[in-house]
């Protein structure tokens, strides 16, 4: 059955839309079983019946005209089950339901197995054969098999709107154009798409369109002419190596690259206007879909050969491609597969309205500089069809996480006036610019900001931060090609100390690894976060960390305002290494290279479960503690932070999470240790309530949330928090914690800052 099963995995990942794919799957699977039928039903999420979607075996009129709930029929009896049904005798069944228009009563057994994403039963798929007979073990487990695999695909289908085109093509009104995403930064963007693509991905291209079309057939024409000689000299190299036979296939790729075959379907979409990469790639993955749609092994074989040239050609179009060509619009909806910093760097800044990714999640990397930069940012967007969005009108709302594709001119007219509303509020925040961080009954709590990109500074200074947190020291390490030397790495440190000075700034080692690769310096781990990651890779590379070191110290020379926090600290042995080594690093500097400094406050990230149950230890070796709740939700939770499939259960006010940061505001309290908190809870609104009722009496966060935090905490005695915190955190869950939490700040002048305003169809 292996093999059947490879086939329809092909199949489904060639197919070109969704019809296709319930096409496939019946024909296939009927094939495969030798049956007399198959079917699909989908389930209908307003009538709440499941629908026979596509069949073989039963007359086609019946598709779309059979329906069922899950309290009729064999098939309702699977979906109410969620478990398969496999019966030898269907028709004697109770539950056996006849349909006239089916012409199904030739059948006699059953087998239906559900089809299950994310514990919803999506539709049901069903076999049945003539002779009475129970279908075997290994058959029941194909079936799932298929199931199982069709559940990610209409789960798509119905994020893209493509399943109610098949279950209720009345209601549909074309293509949808609201796709779900996970709420990473806050606001309202509206702009128009700049797809960003990886390298040599033929699936990641944008359709773009160019006026030069000139200049664009000639950049085909030299891509091609490289990527000939190259299957030249590889084929000469191989000589001797290879047979003969298998060296013609050298000449079998050198043909496809002629005019009368892909190269000349290329030129013909380039004079209709597409650019060159885009034309390629339209014509290549055209192919390999033929290719694995045939029939003979040899010519679905073709299929990688054909992807394999695709990627070639396109190395040599990328490289050829003038960087200049890319042009920014006023108003930049930023758009790719898998967003990252250097990406973001390439974009003046006031260009820059929206950031969406389709992969990472709410803590991702580029989530939390989206939110210091104050940019609405959406991530995870697994279903938008983002390679083919180039220069479409986009709304990014990043209070929802939606993604609007083309919307109307009256949706788009409700969002700008809920974007204005955010500009009249984020102006009212502004003007308590000068007022005190102090809670109603005059407690301090010290608000701070996290930093790492230029950009950030201007917002920092705006919000009148009593310092920085956390300078991410990796962001300006990800924006060079190679490491920054250690004169470079002063300069840019030195501006840091310096436009915050007098106020303290906190410099954390170089944290890479985990989902922070630099591009000069891959790190490719089956786990990456549980692997080479933070102070492990700068222990394990005392140059780099020195050298860090040494550049942040000789920044802070007469200003005196640093401090050093060290990230991913799992044991003491690693504290006692870095602490070793920030002390050579400063007598090497005082004693033999004369310069002033003051001996910077070395502190320590609280942000592995290990850390917490040793705050003790790790405080009375350190001067000051800092709680990295972002990566302490996801050890504790085991969730991992980038992945949007589970950013359902990375919850900030888990039970878990808030008894962990009571046990160490606990214990640094212990021994008079000055306690942090640096992580995304800090800057929410209601995370920081939490917080200072728990004891913080310091948070660091991204500028955007400072104003609002500051304003919500003025509003609340610490009293009132203290006894918040101390009865949430003995919740069950953190679903409850959350809604009490809302409850709670249920009051006037409060709830608008926990929540953005919403204007008629924002939620659209
Ligand atoms: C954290 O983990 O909470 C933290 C502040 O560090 P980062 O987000 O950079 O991993
Ligand atoms: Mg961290």
């Amino acid at each position: 059955m292996l093999e059947p099963l490879r086939r329809i995995v092909q199949e489904v990942n060639a197919a070109p839309d969704f019809r296709a794919v319930l096409e496939i799957i019946v024909e296939r699977v009927k094939a495969a079983m030798s049956t007399g039928m198959c079917s699909i039903y989908l389930l209908d999420p307003v009538s709440k019946r499941y629908i026979l979607s596509a069949t073989r075996g039963l007359l086609p009129e019946s598709v779309g005209k059979v329906t069922m709930s899950t309290e009729e029929g064999l098939v309702g009896l699977v979906a109410s089950r969620a478990e398969p049904v496999n019966l030898e005798h269907a028709e004697t069944h109770p539950r056996f339901a006849y349909f006239p228009e089916t012409g199904e009563e030739r059948f006699s057994s059953f087998l239906g197995a559900p089809i299950i994403h994310q514990r919803e039963v999506l539709g049901v798929l069903v076999v049945q054969q003539q002779e009475r007979r129970r279908f075997d073990e290994s058959e029941e487990a194909f079936l799932i098999t298929v199931s199982a695999q069709l559940a990610g695909v209409i789960a798509h289908a119905e994020a893209t709107g493509e399943l109610v085109r098949i279950t209720a093509p009345e209601a549909d009104t074309g293509p949808s154009a609201v796709y779900p995403g996970i709420a990473s930064a806050p606001g309202i963007g509206i702009g128009h798409a700049v797809v960003v693509s990886s390298p040599a991905d033929l699936y990641a291209v944008p359709k773009r369109r160019s006026d030069d079309i000139p200049g664009e057939l000639e950049q085909f024409r030299r891509a091609l002419e490289k990527t000939q000689q190259d299957v030249r000299s590889a084929k000469n190299d191989l000589k001797g190596i290879l047979s003969a036979e298998e060296l013609e296939m050298f000449d079998v790729y050198l043909r496809m690259l002629e005019d009368h075959s892909l190269g000349g379907e290329v030129i013909a979409l380039i004079n209709q206007g597409f650019t060159a990469q885009s034309a390629w790639s339209q014509v290549v993955i055209e192919h390999i879909r033929t290719f694995s749609r045939m029939d003979s092994e040899y010519l679905r074989e073709r299929a990688s050969d054909v992807r394999d040239l695709g990627r070639r050609v396109l190395e040599h179009l990328q490289q050829t491609t003038r960087p200049e060509q890319r042009v920014y619009p006023q108003n930049t909806i930023l758009i790719g597969e898998d967003l990252a910093a250097p990406h973001l760097a390439e974009v003046p800044f006031e260009r820059i309205r929206g950031i969406v990714s389709v992969r990472g999640s709410h803590n991702s990397h580029m989530a939390i500089i989206g939110r210091a930069m104050g940019i609405p940012t959406v991530m995870g967007a697994i279903d938008l069809p983002w390679a083919e969005l180039e220069g479409q009108r986009i709304i990014v709302d990043g209070h929802l996480g939606h993604i609007l594709v083309d919307p109307s001119p009256e949706v788009e007219r409700a969002f700008a006036e809920v974007f204005r509303q955010e500009q009249i509020l984020a102006a009212d925040l502004l003007a308590t610019r000068d007022e005190p961080s102090i809670t109603a009954c005059g407690a301090e709590i010290g608000l701070w900001v996290n930093t790492g990109l230029r950009v950030d500074t201007k917002l920092s200074l705006e919000t009148g931060a009593a310092g920085v947190g956390l300078y991410r020291t990796e962001i300006p390490f990800f924006l060079q090609e190679r490491f920054p030397s250690e004169e470079e790495q002063r300069q840019i440190y030195r501006d840091q100390l310096q436009i915050y000075a007098p106020c303290p700034v906190t410099m954390r080692t170089l944290d890479i690894g985990g989902d922070k690769a630099l591009p000069y310096f891959p790190i490719s781990e089956e786990n990456p976060f549980l692997g080479w990651r933070g102070i492990r890779v700068t222990l394990d590379h005392p140059e780099i960390f020195l050298a860090q070191v040494r550049a942040m110290m000789r920044a802070s020379e007469d200003i005196d305002n640093l401090r050093i926090l060290l990230p991913m600290i799992s044991s003491i042995e690693e504290v006692d290494s870095a602490l070793a080594l920030i002390a050579r690093v400063y007598t090497e500097l005082t004693v033999e290279e004369g310069y002033r400094i003051e001996m910077p406050k070395v502190g320590v990230m609280i942000e592995v479960p290990a850390a917490v149950y040793q705050t003790r230890d790790l405080a009375q070796r350190v001067d000051f503690l800092s709680v990295g709740t972002n990566d302490l939700t996801q050890y504790l939770l085991a969730v991992d932070r980038n992945n949007p499939r589970v950013a359902a259960l990375y919850h900030g006010y888990h039970p878990a999470l808030l008894k962990a940061l009571r046990h160490i505001v606990a214990e640094a309290g212990a021994l008079g240790r000055e306690v942090s908190v640096c992580g995304e809870l800090a800057g929410d609104p209601m995370g920081a309530v939490l917080l200072a009722g728990l004891g913080y009496r310091t948070l660091s966060m991204s500028a955007a949330n400072l104003l609002r935090v500051k304003a919500v905490l003025r509003q609340l005695t610490l009293a009132e928090m203290t006894t918040l915190a101390a009865r949430l955190s003995e919740l069950p869950d953190a679903t409850s914690v959350k809604h009490e939490l809302q409850q709670a700040l249920q009051r006037p002048g409060v709830e608008r800052l926990l929540h953005a305003p919403r204007g008629r169809g924002a939620a659209a």
